[in-house]
């Protein structure tokens, strides 16, 4: 089971099931093949069709029923910024930069909206001893060259008012935007498909064919597929090693439970995403309030658990009261796709294999710099500088040296 879903999580309704007609149907060969449907296999997908390549994206479920149809939608590159991430932020920063066109094409290409919401982030503190934690992040922040103002309780109750007086402190990161995961996972399939891409749903990919120590093409369970290039994008399910055996790619699944409350009157509303030590909580276009997320290691297990949504209820009334107000809207499940120094391996794995997998928690806000990275590699041969330190060799011990 991909996640675990109760009620409302995001995403066309509809529920498109294996070998139903509206799925693409698999062509005999392809320039490119991508394994998965998320956003990173998709945003790749989509760039590599407009730059005239003929893309074929290979998904066993539906498009986004992985991590990506399970996330908040943050683009938050310093409220998440955290001590031994100072390698991630040229990154993170360059992909916020990106956002903008990325998201202007993406709209104009699909004629859908993202919802992308530029209001920013409060990152709060409920009591003294989180204002020296804030304190030492807020540091952190201006050490590593991202922008996030000082505020007083007051001053973020002013931005806030539906937080409680308990809140002492906040910081506020202006370029910290949003975007609904729904709209865009919804926008990238309309544009994918109007750039001339095939997607193909309902299938699952069970082998890469090699020929002469080069990836050739996919074994799938609707028959064989040529391709110049296979990029893996299959998200947390990179690290199982079915498919790449002799790679062992350092991928893990992180599950995170989350809910959407729907806001009202009554219960009063955000208007920024607003981080506490225990939850984050991003107000949607449509009236959601995603309250998100949990952060456990329990392999592929998708069950949403009591403790699991206790703990995301009991972190949102600390800190807005109304959520009591609130109706639950849905809750539910999904896998980050995590490796083991949580930031994206991008690149080159073997001729013929390009990589675009362990975004972890940041895949909405690295999906515009992967993008690039991985067509200009595939389109012109090319290494964006900016991703050069995020290749699979990084990972290479040499034998006698502490893993
Ligand atoms: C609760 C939660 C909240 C999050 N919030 C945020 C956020 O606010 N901001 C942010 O930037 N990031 C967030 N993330 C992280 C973000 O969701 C991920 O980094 C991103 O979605 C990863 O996209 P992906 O395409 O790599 O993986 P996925 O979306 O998991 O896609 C991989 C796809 O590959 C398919 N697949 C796997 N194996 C095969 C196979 N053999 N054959 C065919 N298909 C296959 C799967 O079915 C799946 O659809 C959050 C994640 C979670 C879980």
């Amino acid at each position: 089971m991909h996640a675990q879903t109760i009620g409302r999580r995001g995403g066309p309704a509809e529920d498109l099931q294996a070998g139903d007609p509206r799925s693409g149907r698999l062509p005999e060969r392809a320039d490119v093949a991508v394994i998965g449907a998320g956003l990173i296999g998709l945003s790749v997908a989509w760039r590599l069709a407009k730059g005239g390549l003929a893309v074929a994206v290979i998904e066993r479920g539906r498009a986004g029923d992985g991590a990506s149809l399970a996330a908040t939608g943050m683009l938050a590159a310093a409220a998440e910024h955290e001590p031994g991430a100072e390698a991630l932020s040229p990154l993170c920063l360059e992909s916020q930069r990106l956002w903008h066109p990325f998201r202007d094409e993406l709209e104009a290409e699909s004629g859908l909206t993202v919802d992308y919401r530029r209001e920013g982030t409060l990152v709060i503190a409920l009591g003294r001893d989180e204002v020296e934690r804030l304190r030492f992040r807020h540091d952190l922040q201006r050490r590593d060259g991202l922008r996030a103002e000082w505020l007083s309780g007051p001053a973020v109750r002013a931005r806030e008012p539906g937080l409680r007086p308990t809140v002492t402190a906040g910081l506020f990161c202006p370029e910290d935007h949003q975007v609904d995961p729904a709209r865009v996972m919804a926008a990238l399939r309309g544009a994918f498909r109007a750039a001339g891409g095939r997607l193909i749903e309902g299938c699952t990919v069970t082998a890469l064919t090699r020929e002469a120590g080069r990836v050739t093409g996919l074994e799938t369970t609707s028959g064989p597929l040529r391709a110049g290039t296979v990029v893996l994008a299959s998200g947390a399910w990179a690290g199982e090693g079915s498919l790449v055996p002799d790679l062992a790619l350092p991928v893990r699944p992180l599950k995170g439970q989350s809910m959407a409350l729907q806001m009202t009157p009554r219960s009063g509303s955000l208007s920024h995403v607003v981080w506490t030590e225990q939850v984050h909580m991003a107000p949607k276009g449509d009236g959601m309030l995603i309250v998100g997320a949990t952060v456990e290691e329990t392999g592929f297990d998708p069950h949403l658990t009591a403790g699991g949504l206790y703990a995301l209820l009991e972190g949102a009334r600390r800190a807005l009261p109304g959520v009591e107000e609130m109706q639950v809207s849905g809750v539910w499940s999904g896998f980050r796709p995590t490796s083991d120094d949580d930031a994206p391996i991008l690149g080159e794995a073997l001729p013929g294999l390009v990589l675009a997998a362990g975004h972890h928690r940041n895949g909405y806000l690295l999906a515009p710099v992967t993008a690039e990275a991985v067509s200009t590699l595939i389109l012109r041969g090319e290494t964006l500088p900016v991703a050069a330190p995020f290749g699979l060799a990084r990972f290479a011990r040499t034998p006698g040296e502490p893993a």
